[in-house]
């Protein structure tokens, strides 16, 4: 089993190192011939959602990786990655691969907020930490996705299908139940 991580920008190394920690391979998906071959599962890593965007298509990666998402390839998205697969950002005019039937607001905490560190529960799977640096949140989903985490009321991870998208930072915390999850879902 190998696991793409998209690695244009941002905090790709720590899902690379929680990857290792697990075991498993993966290799980072950097240019458009890195999309040549077939991955098992796919990490869309924090950052900058605009950034991250514009370089897929500039390097065009875009399309590939928008077939495979279609395509039900297994799919981690955090926080930029999460924004990354909103049907809608009700704070931004762009979007990207539009998978997930949900609404998400960038940046939804504000500049007080901007980033902090909780415990919430995580799906079936008990309590685990989170962390989230200028995150987004769920403003609105579907009834068809399942809603994993919720803090402070508001919807902070998301399952469709089989793409699990969280607006914190699991790659950033000791624990793995997040990359166990996603691992159990290829
Ligand atoms: N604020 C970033 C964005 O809008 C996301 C932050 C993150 O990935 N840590 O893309």
């Amino acid at each position: 089993m190998t696991i793409g991580i998209v690695a244009v920008q941002g905090a790709f190394l720590e899902h690379e190192k929680m990857l290792d920690r697990l075991g498993v391979e993966y290799a980072e998906l950097r240019q458009k011939s890195d999309l040549e071959r077939e991955y098992d599962g796919l990490i869309l890593p924090g950052g900058e959602s605009t950034v991250q965007g514009k370089l897929l298509k500039e390097l065009d990666m875009f399309d590939t990786l928008k077939k495979w998402i279609d395509g039900g390839i297994p799919v981690l998205a955090t926080c930029a990655g999460m924004i990354l697969l909103a049907d809608k950002l009700s704070n931004d005019d762009k979007h990207y691969f539009q998978s997930i039937p949900m609404t998400v607001r960038r940046n939804a905490y504000g500049r007080q907020m901007g980033s902090f560190h909780t415990s919430a529960r995580f799906g079936d799977k008990g309590n685990i930490p989170m962390t989230f640096i200028r995150a987004p949140f769920v403003e609105a989903a579907a009834p068809e996705a399942e809603i994993l985490s919720v803090v402070d009321s508001h919807i902070v991870g998301v399952r469709y299908k089989n793409q699990i998208a969280l607006a914190f930072h699991p790659e950033l915390d000791d624990d793995l139940t997040v990359h166990k999850t996603f691992l159990e879902m290829i």
